[in-house]
């Protein structure tokens, strides 16, 4: 191996010397160490920053400084190693091959940092990795040894040689095992390990190259006579070679470090921006929840006042009109309660397919507020395109829908207020057009309205009368009861009473019910004043009682709204037992309507009230759905037959034979038949001939206050029964009160003569 200068013991010459005054200076030794531990640190660093940047391009340039650090390192540790070596003879170093073992430093280096720059590898890459770079740091070695130019000649001993690879090998094992570990931790735990790991690494360079060192011998040939070594300062040399290679290793962790603060803080930026990009796509989800109609598609409540505000602006700054069109599907509900909600759910999507494809695509705003209620926004030129529009969304709306195998035809009810003639502001112009729609509800529906300002005026007075009947409900002034007397058409005698509402304002004098139930409906106060006029009839009815009329029964009407609350029967037997009443003689009218809702409840509810002893009339027959289904499975005493069949029987067969049937239907279900609104004598005789149990109307005589009912009863009796051949005093049952227990001492009882009546108070 001579090219190498590699001479082992088994080749030493026989009259060779072997120089045996071979020292190391301690202060470059432990320089050599220092240089090779920072060298390690810098390579642990560089593998790190390898693994952590991205692109390509940055990670092959801190391979590259990786690489150079480690060449460095180990290249420096060995140069002061060797200048470490204070021999007894002249030495100097031969420049090519010192440069030579510097390009072996660089090739072990590069690929150990290439090794290091892979994604994880199999122990068997690094085991093969560290072999190539053990070779390569012990040949930079060698060959550094080779470059010592002296008159000895170098020979070495071949286990210590092997030995000094075998620690390269290791050396270069560990390493790449310990920058693999280390080059995913961070903190304070980590930081210590790498120092650890670098002292290590340092040592084992530093062990490598001694090993090399102590397998030398340097034989002087037996002739020669060793020159003296010059004293050109090696200690001087090292320190300025280790400053050197310290600063490259140093700036090279400094821009290391750098550049992780750097990527440090990119990666927060990148974090921020994601994070604020994620906020974004929230923003945007949520503003499509809280603008949107889930089930229509169209924009909801919310987002229409978005949109409508920025219109508003728009027109405001440019000029121009906008309409705001409320619509109201016609009876809704019954879809709902008799289809069940999906099939209701089914019916919106269409409709308001319907009303989205008759409005001007992108113009138009379309929105569903909840429920059946839809609110349109167009641009205008004039107010007619409105009109053109509203009926345009009528007549698609009538179009029949398949639903749920049936096949319906809906109608819709429309209320329009028109920007600026109606109002500048959104809320101004929004209630303006439910004001409108409220009217078309009134005017029987399916109809459109415009808004004008007298529709503002009765709202407003519907909203002063709102509050004063809340005040009239709460101190119990000015609401008072009046009684229509009931005419038994078998017995002959006034056997019942119906409680009829009024209110004395103030300031309008004696409102009728229709002025303000629908109020009291509209806003929740329905169920008071129904418990209020419930109390009332039963206090009534019991101070009638004390004056006479024991057997009479009063009539109590309730509202649809009512039947839907559990709490009713409840509230009856409470009124029934404070004012000391028999369940027998009261009577609850209630409307078709109120079987509109929930069929299941109301029946159950009704039946409750019929277990009380409480009876049970069906109102206004014959105006709501009539369905003989219904009839049959409610709880039901009486049936009265609406004023509307009898108005103009005179004149219309059609409808003697409708009042006809309906008694027959009635008496077939065993239900009593009162027919209301009875004003003249025609029609008197006809119910009479025809089997109708009970009259009620203006010809027996208006409702009147308690006080004056005995005089009106009393005039009713004497006047009927004289019409109809009878003696005034001849009843089937008297349904007076002689015997009645009365504290007021000149009670007399009732008979029938108005004489015999005395006021009620
Ligand atoms: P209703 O239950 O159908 O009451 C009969 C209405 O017809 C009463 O009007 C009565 O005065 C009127 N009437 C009676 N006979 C005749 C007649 O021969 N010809 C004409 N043209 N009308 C007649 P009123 O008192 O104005 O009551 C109107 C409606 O108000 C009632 O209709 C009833 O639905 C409702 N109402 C009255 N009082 C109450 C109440 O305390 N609670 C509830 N929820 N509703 C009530
Ligand atoms: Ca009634
Ligand atoms: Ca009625």
């Amino acid at each position: 191996m001579d090219w190498l200068g590699l001479h082992f013991f088994t080749e030493l010459p026989a009259d060779g010397q072997v120089l045996l005054n071979c020292s190391h200076n301690p202060v470059l030794v432990i320089l050599a160490y220092l240089v090779a531990c920072a060298g390690s640190f810098a390579t642990l660093d560089m593998a790190e920053r390898v693994r952590h940047v991205d692109l390509p391009a940055a990670r092959k340039r801190w391979c590259w400084v990786g690489a150079l650090c480690l060449a460095g390192g180990i290249w420096a540790m060995h140069f002061i190693g060797m200048l470490a070596l204070q021999l007894p003879i002249e030495t100097h170093y031969d420049l090519p091959t010192t440069l030579l073992s510097l390009l072996f430093a660089a090739v072990a280096s590069w690929l150990a940092m290439n090794t290091l720059s892979q994604p994880k590898l199999p122990l068997w890459r690094y085991l093969l990795a560290s072999v190539w770079i053990g070779l390569g740091i012990c040949t930079m070695h060698y060959v550094g040894m080779a470059a010592l130019r002296s008159q000895a000649t170098a020979y070495y001993q071949p286990d210590l040689f092997g030995l000094s690879i075998a620690i390269a090998i290791s050396a270069s094992l560990v390493a790449l095992l310990l920058s693999r570990y280390l080059s995913d931790g961070s903190g304070m735990l980590h930081q210590l390990l790498k120092y650890s790991a670098s002292l290590l690494l340092g040592g084992g360079i530093v062990a490598m190259h001694f090993t090399g060192m102590w397998a030398l011998k340097l034989v002087m040939p037996a002739a020669g006579t060793p020159s003296m070594p010059v004293d050109d300062n090696p200690l001087q040399l090292g320190l300025t070679i280790a400053v050197i290679a310290l600063l490259i290793i140093g700036s090279s962790i400094s821009a290391a470090l750098a550049d992780k603060k750097l990527q440090h803080k990119e990666q927060d930026l990148l974090r921020v921006n994601t994070l604020l990009s994620q906020l974004d796509q929230a923003r945007v989800a949520l503003q499509q929840v809280a603008h949107y109609d889930a089930l229509t598609n169209l924009i909801n409540r919310r987002g229409f006042n978005q949109l409508f505000a920025e219109k508003l602006i728009e027109k405001t700054v440019q000029g121009g009109m906008l309409a705001v069109m409320f619509l109201d599907i016609d009876h809704f509900k019954r879809i709902n309660d008799s289809l069940g909600h999906d099939a209701g759910d089914e019916l919106l999507k269409v409709l308001a397919h319907h009303i989205k494809g008759s409005t001007r695509s992108h113009e138009d705003v379309v929105a569903r507020f909840g429920g059946d209620e839809f609110c349109i926004l167009i641009s205008l030129r004039e107010r007619e395109e409105a009109r053109l529009m509203a009926h345009r969304i009528m007549n698609k709306m009538k179009e029949p829908i398949e639903l749920a195998g049936r096949r319906m035809v809906m109608t819709t009810s429309i209320g329009i207020s028109v920007f600026p003639d109606d109002g500048t502001t959104s809320e101004e112009l929004l209630k303006h057009a439910d004001l409108a729609l409220y009217q078309s509800k009134e005017s029987g529906r399916n109809s459109l309205h415009f808004f004008n300002a007298n529709l503002k005026n009765t709202a407003c007075l519907e909203l002063q009368l709102e509050e004063e009947l809340r005040n009239a409900l709460r101190s119990e002034a000015g609401l008072t009861l009046y009684y229509q007397p009931i005419y038994d058409l078998n017995q002959h005698k006034v056997s019942k009473l119906e409680a009829l509402v009024r209110w004395q304002h103030p300031l309008h004098g004696l409102l009728a019910p229709d002025r303000f139930i629908s109020i009291a409906e509209a806003n929740g106060l329905i169920a008071e004043l129904d418990n209020w006029v419930l109390r009332k009839a039963c206090q009534d009815l019991a101070a009638l009682s004390r004056h006479g009329f024991a057997e009479l029964s009063i009539a109590v009407n309730c509202s649809a709204l009512n039947l839907a609350r559990e709490a009713l029967p409840g509230e009856i037997a409470d009124a029934l037992q404070s004012a000391g009443v028999a369940p027998q003689r009261l009577e609850l009218e209630v409307t078709e309507n109120a079987l509109m809702g929930n069929i299941e409840t109301t029946v159950n509810l009704l039946r409750q009230i019929r277990s009380l002893g409480v009876s049970l009339s069906l109102d206004d027959f014959g105006t709501g759905y009539s369905s003989l289904a219904y009839l049959k499975r409610l709880p039901l005493n009486t049936l009265k037959i609406d004023r509307s069949f009898i108005q103009d029987m005179h004149q219309s067969t059609q409808d003697k034979e409708i009042v006809q049937a309906i008694i027959v239907m009635a008496h077939t279900l065993h239900l009593n038949v009162v027919t209301e609104g009875v004003e003249n004598v025609q029609q008197y005789e006809f119910l009479a001939k025809h089997g109708c149990d009970f009259i009620q109307g203006y010809l027996l005589g208006q409702a009147v206050p308690v006080q004056e009912l005995s005089a009106a009863i009393a005039e009713i009796e004497q006047r009927l029964r004289t019409a109809a051949g009878l003696s005034p005093s001849t009843a089937a049952g008297d349904t007076g009160g002689s015997g009645s227990q009365d504290p007021v001492p000149d009670t007399p009882g009732r008979h029938a003569g108005a004489s015999t009546v005395r006021p009620i108070h």
